[in-house]
């Protein structure tokens, strides 16, 4: 169940991902509809797109309407795919997942206690998730933009962030096989576009360099996507892009139900 949420309200510096959600829809559209890899054909499942739900300028309110829209989702049994918009939806999201593993991937910890005097602000986003989820329950993997105060605080600890160099150094097998030690059942996976490397996605609100690579987050995203309840995709901003990010985000979003398709099918096979 795919909905936007193209809300940018609190962007501190480049704006523009509200634009994002028909943006990627337009790439979507461009994707064949057969899955060579996982041998999936799209014409075959059961995708909705429920079109952009909520505009305000209000971040509570939007974040509010989320988790309403996505205990709905939740509720009739769906997946939730939601697209924005930038981080700061997540929190909404989250509220709905109080007893899953939470990956996110970012170049920032997002873990301000509050910005610009907000504290929805979506560079505050890892820390109320920590508050909704608890220690030791949420990956963050491509970190490379953190302040002094929250790599400092004690919170900070809570959270296993994966360094963008430590990723490249020991190889993203391995942070899979450090999440998979603690990770449970249930798996919610936010993408924050900016994680990913600049090269392969140019277009985004704050751009960080020396990111992820595009075939890691999908390595991730191929092995999680099993057990992933609820995804977001965030913080992609059509107006700084060359194309590239909008056909990411697109190619994404495909993988993650390419390969939940397979699993469930496997799962009916075995049966
Ligand atoms: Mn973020
Ligand atoms: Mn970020």
């Amino acid at each position: 169940m795919i909905f936007g949420i193209p809300f940018d309200g609190t962007s501190s510096y480049r704006k523009g991902s509200s634009l994002a959600p028909n943006a990627v829809r337009q790439a979507y559209v461009n994707l064949e509809s057969y899955d060579l890899y996982h041998g999936i054909d799209f014409t075959q499942v059961k995708i909705c797109d429920l079109g952009d739900l909520f505009e305000s300028e209000d971040v509570k309110e939007v974040v509010d309407s989320v988790r309403q829209i996505v205990t709905l989702i939740r509720s009739d049994g769906k997946v939730p795919i939601m697209m924005g918009g930038e981080h700061s939806i997540t929190v909404g999201s989250i509220g709905c997942f109080k007893e899953s593993t939470m990956i996110i991937i970012d170049a920032h910890s997002d873990f301000r206690d509050e910005y610009m005097g907000n504290p929805l602000n979506h560079a505050c986003v890892t820390r109320r998730s920590l508050e909704i989820l608890g220690s030791d329950r949420i990956f963050s993997v491509g970190t490379r933009s953190v302040s002094r105060d929250e790599f400092e605080s004690e919170e900070f600890r809570k959270v296993r962030f994966f360094y963008s160099d430590e990723v490249s150094e020991k190889g993203i097998q391995w942070v899979i096989d450090e999440i998979e030690q603690r990770a449970g059942p249930s798996i919610y996976f936010s993408i924050d576009m900016d994680g990913i490397d600049p090269a392969f996605a140019p277009g985004v609100g704050t751009p960080e360099p020396f990111g992820l690579p595009d075939r890691d987050v999908r390595a991730l995203l191929r092995h999680f996507a099993p057990r992933i309840e609820g995804f977001d995709i965030l913080e992609f901003t059509p107006v700084h892009d060359n194309g590239n990010t909008s056909m990411l985000a697109a190619k994404l979003i495909q993988e993650f139900i390419g390969s939940r398709e397979l699993s469930r099918h496997k799962a009916h096979s075995n049966r």
